[in-house]
């Protein structure tokens, strides 16, 4: 079996919120102060993703702080005027050379979108790549997604599986159980924790933002660099804990994080090990499970002692596999 390093503790790493929202649609505060709310929040990088309009802005990038141009596209829903549908976070992905224009600032696109059959959600996802995006499969827990529809759907990089607004709001944020269905049916896809706030109210005491986000490690902060090791999967989802390193070595998987309750590897179709110390309730920072051939993908959960997850990606055992005797 090979060895891999999938995340490194020498790395930089940068926090990002891929999906919030502004007074471009139906957000509360103007693009600039949402930005400033999240770079007082220590964040380096976030996607202005708001319904159905473009966001391609370089005005508030600094040295420390990028913005990812994308926008949410939704407003597919299977029963006309009826929420919910299907929404998909679109974010420029500036290595690929697209078919067709890439979108510019502001630009707006029609809602709602005809629903034309079960084609409509791949025709959407296929039309938001051919203008040269990323697309995430967003929020499917509070949409209700069926199963069983979710994985008729290719071409997504990502599913987001945790969406603070909705837990905020309406405690439907977890989309793990979706993640799994994906990756049980062979999709290769990672996991997105984002905000989708609307609100950015400094005031509340029960902050709607800064409760989801994703930990890349990348080079620099560009958008290129930023992009580049999102598709790789070189970073992990969080609501609070942090996985500092994850690597394959002889045949372990090896995590180390910031001090956790639990540390939880997910291994399909052979569960792996669940390990913590609940006698002592000593704090746990590392872990290692010996991986089986016969496994087709082991994620881990790291998970504080106030519940809050991190989220590794998913480890493919087939790549460690791939040339071995
Ligand atoms: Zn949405
Ligand atoms: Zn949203």
């Amino acid at each position: 079996m090979k060895n891999k390093i999938y995340l490194e503790r020498s790395k930089p790493t940068y926090k990002g919120n891929l999906h919030l929202h502004t007074t471009w649609s139906d957000g509360s505060l103007p693009a600039a102060e949402v930005v400033e709310a999240f770079k007082e929040k220590g964040y380096h990088f976030v996607c202005i993703s708001d319904h159905d309009i473009y966001a391609r802005t370089d005005e508030f990038n600094t040295d420390a702080f990028i913005t990812i141009p994308g926008m949410e596209r939704g407003g597919l829903n299977p029963i006309a005027d009826k929420d919910p549908g299907y929404h998909f976070g679109v974010i420029d992905d500036p290595s690929e050379q697209p078919e067709q224009q890439r979108f510019e600032h502001l630009q707006t696109f029609p809602i709602p979108i005809p629903w034309e059959g079960d084609h409509s959600p791949q025709a959407l996802i296929d039309e938001m790549r051919s203008h040269g995006n990323l697309v995430i499969f967003n929020h499917p827990e509070w949409h209700l997604t069926r199963f069983e529809d979710m994985v008729k759907y290719k071409r997504f990089f990502a599913i987001e599986i945790y969406n603070h607004a909705t837990e905020w709001s309406t405690t439907s944020s977890y989309g793990t159980a979706y993640w799994d269905h994906a990756l049980q049916n062979g999709q290769r896809v990672f996991g997105i924790a984002a905000d989708d706030s609307h609100g950015h109210d400094k005031n509340w005491k029960i902050a709607e933002y800064g409760g989801g986000w994703v930990q890349v490690q990348s080079e620099a902060l560009t958008h290129p660099d930023i992009v580049s090791n999102l598709k790789q999967g070189s970073f992990y989802s969080s609501t609070g804990p942090e996985i500092y390193d994850l690597r394959v070595e002889e045949g372990q998987l090896m995590i180390e994080c910031s001090p956790c309750k639990f540390i939880m590897f997910k291994a399909f179709p052979l569960r792996g090990p669940f390990v913590g110390n609940h006698e002592s309730g000593e704090p746990m920072t590392a872990a290692s499970m010996s991986i089986e051939e016969e496994m087709q993908y082991i994620r881990v959960e790291c998970i504080d002692f106030d519940g809050r997850v991190a989220w590794s990606n998913p480890v493919f055992v087939a790549d460690l596999l791939e040339g071995d005797e």
